[in-house]
């Protein structure tokens, strides 16, 4: 991460006051996980996309983001991976089987789409130290520009790397990310990129009836789906999930375990604010604990070798 000295000066002036402010940010203090249990969310089953690309171009135009470099007709990006940026709140990318090597006709890809999680106990949340992101009882996890001091803290804490900046903005630079078009589901609409799936990939609503209906097609379609919904319960779960024949690793779903991040980053932070931390020291930290994060799960995956996921297809 790039930072001048202007920069840094500014953020750290500016740090200094919020750390002030931060005893009474209410955002860690009330987080009502009872109203947030029934969410909703989005099931992406992943044995049905065919790496269209629409649901780009939809959400790209419902949000009135930057074109990006390459058109939304041009498939050629899926030789390479992407991520989500400032001009593209969902990605899809494609992937062969790490077992039987890059895809061909006879090995078929899988493509799959990456947004925000929308986390029901969002890391992202919890290190915004001015509650510029949300979480709502509905779902989403929103970003209040007005709020943001531009620490980019939430790019550092998100176990996803979700969050994206607009380095390119010296002026108003945002944090961007998916919205779970959060406007649009209020009014009782759908998502843009659910709406102009042409192969009904994702499917939107309550999380607990998302989890019954994925429950229902890993039973009825045995050998088509892992048995495990990605999602469910990483990181404390998350209001997007994910169905996949082959394994999550090998389709860039990350291994995170099932503790919820903010437990880690809100300990942390409330003890640096306590001693009137530097922000760099927070940024150290809250890698500290993504890299923690990752460590703890690759000993995981260790141990599991030993007991291998039941209906993983070769
Ligand atoms: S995926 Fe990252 S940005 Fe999205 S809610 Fe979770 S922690 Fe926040
Ligand atoms: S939910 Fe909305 S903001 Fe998020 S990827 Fe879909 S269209 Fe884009
Ligand atoms: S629109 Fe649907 S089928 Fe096309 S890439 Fe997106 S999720 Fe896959």
């Amino acid at each position: 991460m790039e930072i001048n000295r202007r920069q840094f000066f500014k953020i750290t002036g500016t740090m200094a006051a919020a750390s002030l402010l931060a005893e009474k940010n209410p955002v860690q203090a009330a987080r009502p996980q009872s109203l947030w249990t029934d969410t909703y969310g989005c099931l992406v089953d992943t044995t049905l996309c065919i790496g269209c690309r629409l649901c780009e171009q939809a959400c790209n135009e419902r949000h009135q983001l930057s074109k990006p470099r390459e058109s939304f007709e041009e498939l050629a990006v899926l030789e390479r991976m992407r991520r989500m940026d400032e001009t593209s709140y969902t990605v899809i990318n494609r992937y062969g089987r790490k077992e039987t090597g890059p895809p061909d006709l006879k090995n078929p890809p899988t493509f799959v789409k990456f947004q925000c999680m929308h986390c029901q106990d969002p890391a992202c949340v919890s290190a915004c130290i001015v509650g510029a992101l949300t979480k709502h009882p509905s779902g989403p996890v929103t970003y209040d520009v007005k709020k943001c001091i531009g620490c980019r803290y939430c790019m550092i804490a998100c176990p996803f790397q979700v969050p994206a900046y607009e380095y390119h903005d010296p002026l108003t630079p945002e944090v961007r990310k998916c919205t779970f078009c959060f406007h649009d589901i209020q009014e009782g609409k759908l998502p843009a990129c659910v709406q102009f799936c042409p192969r009904e990939v994702i499917t939107f609503g309550k999380r607990s009836e998302l989890l019954h209906l994925a429950n229902w097609k890993i039973r009825t379609h045995p050998g088509r789906y892992q048995k495990r919904i990605y999602g469910e319960k990483e990181v404390g779960g998350t209001s997007w999930l994910y169905l996949s024949s082959g394994p999550f690793e090998s389709i860039g779903l990350p291994s995170l375990g099932t503790e919820a991040p903010p437990r880690l980053t809100e300990a942390i932070q409330h003890g640096l604010f306590q001693y009137f931390a530097t922000p760099l020291i927070l940024f150290a930290a809250l890698g500290g604990v993504r890299g923690l994060t990752g460590y703890l799960n690759k000993r995981k995956e260790k141990s599991k070798t030993k007991s291998p996921e039941k209906g993983a297809r070769p």
